[in-house]
């Protein structure tokens, strides 16, 4: 194992390659906005979310 990371395709839709990671760098809130939209709002992202896994979602501050 060298550590050496696989260039892969980035995960938020751009189709440009990253150096290995998930997505490029800052892309990542590409999505998360995204998806915050289409939700439409975090309080809605959230009750999907504790639905889904039906647990509830802890905030620590
Ligand atoms: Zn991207």
């Amino acid at each position: 194992m060298t550590g050496k990371k696989t260039p892969i395709v980035c995960a938020c839709g751009c189709n440009a390659v990253t150096c290995g990671d998930e997505f490029i760098q800052g892309h990542d809130s590409f999505v998360f906005d995204a998806i915050i939209r289409h939700v439409g709002g975090i309080s809605n992202l959230r009750k999907i979310v504790e639905r889904i896994t039906g647990a509830p979602i802890v905030v620590q501050r």
